[in-house]
């Protein structure tokens, strides 16, 4: 049951993050938001609060292990523990190779892969203590098959892909009874093209999300469905997106 859950949300700001921390905090959990927009944050926070939701939030850089700790902390203090963690920020700077847009690649790399490493790193010691945690993560459509403009931020996506899968395989062997959900989004209608700067890459996404994106309300009731699920029981992945794309 989702109800009374301790659930930290990471890129909580907008898009997904932002739809999932509305869902879940209408379903009764307990939402603890991060990411560097606090401003966002604050006024998500002030919506789910008045709508008489239980919501703490604190400015996360996942790129910080030290923020992320922070986060965690957070949740133990205003709430007594942490049930899931939805390892959800990223950034989607699509490019050609050949544009050799290096400091792009790095950000990705940092967010995208290290982002998930800090935030499994911070949360994983207070699942073992407990023994049971859920770590849900969105990886992509584009962590599954290979995509023009998407070899990094594709492989930053595989890798959580990898990383997830082995972790579920390790948690079942070692019986530390942590759970995974790993989310592969297809066309999502967020912010998340506002971060491409490369124009050809840029027309191209932008012309794929007008014709066939649908909702981050519709990952959201994904995520809900995981961490809905009884304690025996892990759907360990979901391929999400519009029902009109290919
Ligand atoms: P948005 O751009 O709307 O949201 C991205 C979120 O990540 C924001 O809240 C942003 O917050 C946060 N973020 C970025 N960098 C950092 C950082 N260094 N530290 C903390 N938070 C950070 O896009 P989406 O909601 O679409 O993206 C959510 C996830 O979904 C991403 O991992 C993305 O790759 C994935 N995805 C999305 C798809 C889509 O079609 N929309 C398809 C497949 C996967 P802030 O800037 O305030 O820090």
């Amino acid at each position: 049951m989702i109800k009374d859950k301790v659930v930290i949300i990471t890129g909580a700001s907008s898009g997904i993050g932002e739809a999932t921390a509305r869902l879940l905090a209408g379903k009764g959990a307990k939402v603890v938001l991060g990411a560097r927009r606090e401003d966002r944050l604050e006024a998500l926070a002030e919506e789910i609060g008045k709508a008489g939701g239980a919501v703490s939030y604190r400015a996360l850089d996942v790129t910080e292990p030290s923020d992320n700790e922070a986060i965690v902390t957070l949740a133990k203090d205003r709430f007594g523990g942490v049930d899931a963690i939805f390892l959800n920020a990223g950034l989607m700077p699509s490019s050609p190779v050949s544009a050799l847009r290096t400091d792009e690649w790095n950000k990705m790399v940092d967010v995208n892969i290290k982002g998930v490493l800090n935030g499994v790193a911070a949360a994983m010691p207070t699942f073992l203590k407990q023994k049971s945690g859920h770590i849900v993560a969105t990886s992509s459509v584009a962590g599954l098959k290979a995509y023009p403009n998407s070899a990094v931020y594709g492989g930053t996506k595989w890798f959580v892909r990898e990383f997830m899968e082995v972790l579920r395989m390790e948690s079942a062997m070692e019986g530390t009874n942590i759970r995974t959900a790993t989310i592969y989004p297809a066309a999502i209608r967020t912010e998340l093209l506002d971060t491409i700067t490369d124009s050809r890459a840029s027309e191209a996404m932008h012309g794929l999300y007008e014709k066939f994106g649908i909702s981050p309300d519709r990952i959201a009731d994904v995520v809900a469905y995981a961490l809905d699920l009884p304690a025996d029981t892990t759907v360990s992945e979901f391929t999400v997106g519009p029902a009109s794309q290919p």
